[in-house]
């Protein structure tokens, strides 16, 4: 066999959730990142990332008793732990130079695998004050801010990676549209000298045989767009070979088309997001990798355990978590009552409320935006409380951040904790603020049943209900996203609908909610708790299997970071 060389993949991500006191994400993407570069670390793949610092992180959330959010920095040091790379590279930004420099994370995988992080920082003397602060705040600030952000990820990332000798076997991939500008760079390192009017559309091809590209929302808000006028003052001259090339969409901007147009492999990430993006771009060819979690990260202790105890190999090989379908039932529900036991003490340490564990206990936690619809199970109270009180008892536990700017999202918070007071004793809600990963590593793995309901088809794909699958906590949710995929009616949870090719219907929704836990859900859980053990026992066999990173890093692999059928290209990391 020839000798291979390894070919490297770079990671671009806005967002990478590192671990809990690095507070370098807002929610999923981050989180997916993080759990991706886990995996590939796991699998010793030679995967480098490149992110911002965010001195200033996302937010600390503090909720007063009515629920009315605050925000406060949640800052941290990279020089207090981390060490520097030593080189730095500079960026044009609105016609001055900026000087990138950049910390280096180490993710270590359950082998010898590492996998580094590379975490851009203009906390340097030589620049403005403004450029100071590019690398501080995760979307925060107005779209100026951001698109001097996104230089210095996309094109200070890339220049980075060059200075570090990353050479031109390098493939990119770019998670979500932020990253989008570093095609520009790598086409105007193809140009080298020739001048932008020069560039054709084998320059494009070319740029794109190296860029993979995910996206990861239906929702337009998520696609990043930014006027040719901002955009022409931003990046100055670099600005003509976007007109060269015609990579404007109408006069704009728009980061996702910019990557679409410079990637030889798209994904969505569920196969229903995979169908929606296919209608949204109808002139690029899209696939579908469908999202996971890292299943050691999100195993919670009593469940590592168990799977210990019965298959080691699961952590090396997530693939062996299937084999809990022989896992004795009351094995299961022990590991179970364990974690909620953990999960309740820590909601009584946080939000001083002590549930009781004998109750059905409800878990919700996720970004508080309206088309997640975290309050739709209160919108009839009365009903709720009938169910409660002629089935059996039940609580609820949320968590969840609203976006400093999005008054939406605040106001269902806010009338979640008013749903709570009315309900009283009747229905038990508690809601512990600043959802971070520790908090929905507690809730996912602690709660009786997950419960999502978001707008369809609005929901990429999701990521806490696989969590929960991990730890035998069945889901309810709407038929969206990755669920589509993973219910099986009554075997690994239930749906909350049933065409998942038609949008919500708000009313239908909320009956055919209320339907399921009055004569399915509630009943098996109070009447039949062996079946409920069963189901739990399912979702960890035939959910946790599938729906983790590693797969997921695997069908990467095989369909996008392969180039073309070349054995050579065989990834491995060089062994020291
Ligand atoms: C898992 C996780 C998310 C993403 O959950 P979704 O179900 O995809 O919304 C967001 N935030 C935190 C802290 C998480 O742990």
């Amino acid at each position: 066999m020839a000798a291979a060389r390894p070919t490297t993949v770079a990671y671009f991500s806005m967002e990478i959730c590192l671990e809990q006191a690095i507070p370098t994400y807002s929610g999923g993407l981050g989180v997916l990142a993080g759990d991706t570069l886990r995996s590939a670390a796991d699998l010793r793949l030679p995967v480098v990332a490149v992110t911002l610092a965010h001195r200033q992180g996302y937010f600390r959330q503090h909720l007063d008793a009515e629920g009315g959010q605050t925000e406060a920095p949640s800052e941290w040091q990279p020089e207090s732990r981390l060490p520097q790379v030593p080189q730095t590279v500079t960026v044009q930004v609105e016609g001055r130079t900026v000087t990138v420099r950049a910390w280096r994370y180490e993710v270590r995988g359950v082998t010898d695998g590492v996998v580094p992080v590379f975490l851009l920082d203009t906390r340097l003397p030589e620049n403005s004050e403004f450029d100071r602060t590019l690398t501080d705040t995760l979307y925060g600030g107005d779209s100026r801010y951001r698109l001097c952000q996104e230089v210095v990820l996309g094109m200070g990332g890339a220049a980075l990676l060059d200075a570090m000798g990353y050479g031109e076997g390098t493939q990119y991939h770019i998670n979500e549209g932020h990253a989008a500008l570093l095609c520009l760079h790598l086409l105007e390192r193809r140009l080298s000298g020739r001048q932008p009017w020069e560039a054709s559309v084998e320059d494009v091809e070319a740029v794109a045989r190296r860029c993979i590209f995910t996206t990861h929302t239906p929702v337009p808000a998520g696609h990043d767009r930014f006027t040719g006028e901002l955009t022409r003052e931003v990046l100055g001259d670099r600005a003509a070979t976007l007109d060269s090339l015609k990579l404007w969409e109408g006069t704009d901007l728009n980061m996702t088309r910019l990557a679409l147009r410079c990637s030889r492999f798209i994904n969505g990430v569920a196969l229903r997001h995979q169908q929606v993006s296919q209608e949204m771009f109808p002139e690029f060819p899209i696939g579908a990798v469908t999202n996971g979690v890292h299943a050691v990260t999100w195993t919670a202790e009593p469940f590592r355990r168990l799977f210990d105890k019965h298959f080691p190999e699961w952590r090396r090989d997530n693939n062996y978590l299937r084999y809990a379908i022989t896992v004795p039932i009351e094995e299961i529900r022990d590991a179970h009552r364990a974690s909620k036991a953990a999960m309740l003490d820590e909601v009584e340490r946080r939000a001083g409320v002590r549930l009781d564990p004998r109750v059905f206990t409800i878990g919700f936690a996720r970004r508080a935006t309206t088309y997640k619809r975290t309050d739709l199970i209160f919108q009839d109270l009365d009903r709720l409380r009938a169910i409660a009180h002629k089935v059996g008892p039940i609580q609820i536990v949320y968590g969840g951040k609203a976006h400093p700017k999005d008054d939406n999202g605040k106001a269902m918070i806010r009338r979640i904790h008013e749903a709570g007071r009315k309900l009283g004793d009747a229905v038990r809600v508690v809601y512990v603020e600043n959802y971070e990963m520790t908090l929905g590593h507690l809730l996912t793995s602690g709660s009786d049943l997950w419960l999502n309901n978001p707008m369809r088809p609005l929901e990429a794909s999701g990521t806490s209900g696989m969590k929960a699958a991990l730890n035998g906590v069945p889901s309810l949710s709407v038929l969206d996203g990755w669920w589509i995929e993973g219910c099986l009616e009554g075997t690994t949870g239930w749906a909350i609908g049933d065409d998942y090719t038609l949008p919500s219907d708000p009313a239908g929704d909320v009956t055919e909610l209320y339907y399921k836990l009055e004569r399915v859900v509630v009943p098996l859980f109070y009447g039949m708790p062996y079946k409920w053990g069963e189901v739990q026992r399912n979702a960890i066999a035939i959910n946790g299997s599938f729906f983790n990173t590693q797969r997921m890093v695997m069908q990467y692999l095989q369909n996008a970071y392969v180039p073309g059928s070349g054995a050579d290209s065989l990834l491995v990391q060089p062994t020291a």
